[in-house]
Formats: structure tokens, sequence, C-alpha cells
């Protein structure tokens, strides 16, 4: 079975991008599996650039097809803010709480109406001869006044879908993973991985 290696050690992206390919005939692995390769930087300010730049790494490191996911949200009223920042937003080794909290103090006094904001997620898949493909995804949404659910990760809590009148975070997975920005990307991308395997 062909192996494609997850440019992540993050739990929830693994669980999404695994159960969002889970029937195409491939075997996951992730940075897990790969202790020694030290982090990655993820300092380039766009989408696009982060994740070719993960995938790039941990396929000439693994030799192996690589797949990194990089993501995150912008917020209208803040010009696009936290964008690539997502992860640290509120500093560096900030928690998921901590960056929604700043979230919400700059929206503080901000009417319903005024914070529409979009998840992006771009998918980077790099194979050992380096060659790249990049897809992306999106999907709307509008910042809640206070966090609301239990599921999910990151600023799933504050992200409100008026479609189900829900947050990401109290929704199911497999209803996130009809509508998320990460499902629209890995739609893309399925077409793609098939012609490598
Ligand atoms: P990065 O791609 O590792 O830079 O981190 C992306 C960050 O964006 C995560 O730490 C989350 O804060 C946020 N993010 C990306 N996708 C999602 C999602 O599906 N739900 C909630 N937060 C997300």
């Amino acid at each position: 079975m062909k192996e494609v290696v997850l440019a992540t050690r993050n739990d929830n992206k693994i669980k999404e991008i695994v159960s969002l390919l889970q029937d195409i005939n491939i075997r996951f692995l992730s940075l897990k599996d790969f202790p020694s390769l030290p982090p990655i930087s993820e300092a380039a300010t766009s989408f696009a650039e982060n994740a070719l730049h993960k995938a790039s790494i941990v396929s000439q490191f693994t030799g192996k097809l690589a797949l990194a996911d990089d993501s995150g949200l912008e917020v209208n009223f803040l010009q696009g803010r936290p964008g690539t920042l997502s992860a640290r937003y509120a500093g560096e080794g900030a928690s998921d709480e901590e960056n929604s909290r700043k979230l919400l103090e700059e929206l503080k006094e901000v009417p319903l109406a005024l914070r529409g904001a979009t998840f992006k997620c771009t998918l980077a898949l790099v194979s050992p001869s380096q060659k790249k493909e990049v897809v992306e995804g999106k999907c709307r949404g509008i910042i809640a006044l206070e966090p609301r659910g239990k599921g999910g990760f990151g600023y799933d809590p504050l992200f409100y879908l008026s479609q189900f009148n829900k947050t990401f975070a109290e929704l199911p997975l497999e209803v996130k993973n009809q509508v998320s920005h990460r499902a629209k990307a890995a739609a893309k991308l399925r077409k793609i991985l098939s012609e490598y395997l």
C-alpha cells in the first residue's frame, strides 16, 4: 500500500485529513512516526508557501510522498488577521483558548453583521522527486459573541455557521467534514492523489 506522510504533529488535523481521505487506498503516517525531524518553521506570509515548505522538507527527510496542511482564520473586521498567525495569535506557544480570547477581545462591541470570517486551508503534496501540487479550500462563517460547543479544535467554538445555527464545535465531525475549508481542499486533492497512486 502507498504511504503518505502528513507533515504535522497536530492530532486534530491528522484526524480530519485521515477521515476525509479514508476511502483512498493509502497508509497515512505523520511526523509522530519521525520524531527525529526537527521543528519546521512556518515563517512565510501565505498559507501556500508554508504548506509547500513543510511538505518539501518532510518528503526530503522521509523519502516519501508528503502532505502538509497550512490553515487559518481570516476575519474581515481585522483585515484578514489572524491569518497565517492563527496558531500563535496570542503569542508563541499560546493555547487555543488564549488565541480565541484574544480574538474575542479584538471584536468586543463589534456587531454580528460585521463579524464575517473565512477559514482557509491549503494542502500541499510533494513527492520525493520534489514534484509539487497545491490546492485550497475556504469556508465562510461568523465569529460568535462567545464560545459554544466542545468538539473540534482551534477556533471551532467561535466559528458560527448560520445554515446550521451552530458553531463548528457543536457539529459532529461528519458534518464539519461536508462543509469545511479542509474538506473542500481535500476534495480537490483526491483527484491529484489518485494520479500518484
Ligand atoms: P497551522 O496551519 O499549523 O499554522 O495552524 C493553523 C491554526 O489555524 C490552528 O492552530 C487553528 O488555530 C486554526 N485552524 C485551522 N483549521 C482549523 C479548523 O478546522 N478549526 C479550528 N481552527 C482551525
